[in-house]
């Protein structure tokens, strides 16, 4: 369920201190330490998925709780009104670097598109 080699998990322990502005039995969500907007908040699992490719239907409500905390983080940061962006960054080529799942939310200044 934990990897003790990962970062998020020991966030998600408590093992490393982070700006965490949601915890519950299954995830947790913080403040990046590298914001790319105004507001850039990383929804996790407590549980340590390594990526979004490595999940299965046995994920599916965890997968719909991350996206639904997201919008309700979004509300709390008020950001629906102008919008903001969820991104789930997957393997080399996808640009991820923290091997256990996240969902980044930004917001708080127009994002371009497409993506680098
Ligand atoms: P990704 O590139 O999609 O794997 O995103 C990993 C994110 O984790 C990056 O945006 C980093 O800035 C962020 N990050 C790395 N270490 C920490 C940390 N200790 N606390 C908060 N965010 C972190
Ligand atoms: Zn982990």
């Amino acid at each position: 369920m934990t990897d003790s080699a990962c970062l998020f998990c020991k966030i998600a322990a408590g093992q490393i201190p982070a700006a965490l502005v949601h915890q519950d039995e299954r995830l947790v969500a913080f403040r990046d330490i590298n914001p790319q907007a105004p507001v850039h908040v990383l929804v996790i699992p407590r549980a340590h998925v390594p990526s979004l490719a490595a999940t299965d239907p046995s994920h599916v409500t965890l997968l719909g709780e991350m996206l639904l905390l997201a919008a309700e983080l979004a509300r709390s940061e008020g950001l629906p009104e102008r919008g903001y962006r969820t991104v789930v960054n997957t393997g080399k080529d996808g640009g991820q670097t923290v091997h256990h799942l996240h969902l980044h939310l930004l917001g708080g200044r127009a994002l371009r598109w497409p993506p680098g």
